[in-house]
């Protein structure tokens, strides 16, 4: 297992984490280069950010700075009531994965979906096997155009709690189902190409409690770990979304996830992201990003 101990080089910002900065909101140009002043390397963008920005704007500030991106937040949301619904996600996604290409992203992250009009207040039906089915063929379908664009696909299991209105797909082990599914991969091919086109995004915060959580992250294999996301689960919980603790702050042994996801062989960053509307996006982003390198160091 890396020794993180030393100094922050395999420490990745989802920039959520510090998309307010005081309570007001830091655009993401002053937030790649608040990360740069700090001697981060790499970042983990949302699509709502980069459109505001610009994505040429976005892609030369990232070129100039070397910056790395360990994943581009996010494609997914497959699931529809209609046609015209499950044609507009395909069209989104499909951009998605070009955005992510321009950016030289290591993946693209899905977060798949639940029952259509959920997120919005009002589920459309009560079918979770047809979300899921949706889900299926949606990632089936953008799998080729990500492959034409050589952009991986990690699909991240969110905790059941967002089942109905984010993503049904809520294991690593139904994540990785559908990973075999749609991607099958022989023993011997990964020499030439050592990650899968289609792989997982590990987030703590989201399959700590699984019982299964080691068992499957060595089923996924180095091929198929495509990120590692990081923060804390507080006791208690005070908002769904967005209450995630800064890691040591909470409950999850992350020493202990990212050994059995290093033990499989990956080396990639470990990235800090945290929704906190009640303390750390009350914060300077400044303090906020200090307080990360520092927990990168003792509590990851
Ligand atoms: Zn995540």
């Amino acid at each position: 297992m890396r020794d993180f101990a030393q100094d922050h080089r395999w420490l990745s910002i989802n920039t959520a984490t510090i998309r307010k900065s005081s309570g007001a909101d830091l655009p993401l140009p002053a937030i790649i280069e608040a990360c740069v002043r700090k001697g981060i390397r790499a970042i983990s963008p949302w699509r709502d950010q980069v459109a505001a920005a610009g994505l040429a704007n976005v892609s030369r500030l990232v070129r100039d700075h070397g910056l790395a991106l360990s994943g581009y937040c996010r494609g997914g949301m497959f699931p529809a009531t209609d046609a015209a619904g499950l044609k507009a996600a395909r069209d989104d996604n499909r951009r998605a994965v070009d955005e992510a290409a321009e950016l030289n992203a290591a993946c693209l992250v899905l977060v798949v979906g639940g029952l259509p009009g959920a997120l919005q207040g009002k589920a459309a039906h009560k079918d979770i096997a047809l979300a899921r089915s949706q889900v299926r063929d949606g990632i089936a379908e953008l799998l080729d155009h990500a492959k034409q664009a050589r952009m991986p696909l990690a699909i991240e299991p969110l905790h059941p709690m967002y089942a109905a209105d984010r993503a049904c797909i809520n294991t690593m082990e139904q994540a990785l189902d559908v990973c075999e599914e749609l991607d099958p991969r022989k023993s011997g091919e990964n020499s030439e190409r050592p990650q899968a086109a289609l792989g997982v995004a590990v987030d703590v915060y989201h399959v700590w409690w699984d019982p299964k959580l080691q068992q499957q992250i060595a089923r996924a294999g180095k091929e198929r770990l495509l990120a590692f996301h990081v923060c804390d689960w507080m006791t208690p919980t005070t908002d769904l979304l967005n209450d995630r603790g800064m890691m040591g702050d909470g409950v999850i042994d992350i020493p202990r996830i990212r050994g059995w996801v290093e033990a499989q062989g990956f080396a990639g960053y470990s990235e800090v992201e945290i929704f906190s509307t009640g303390n750390w996006w009350k914060k300077p982003h400044e303090e906020v990003l200090d307080t990360c390198i520092a927990r990168h160091k003792s509590a990851v």
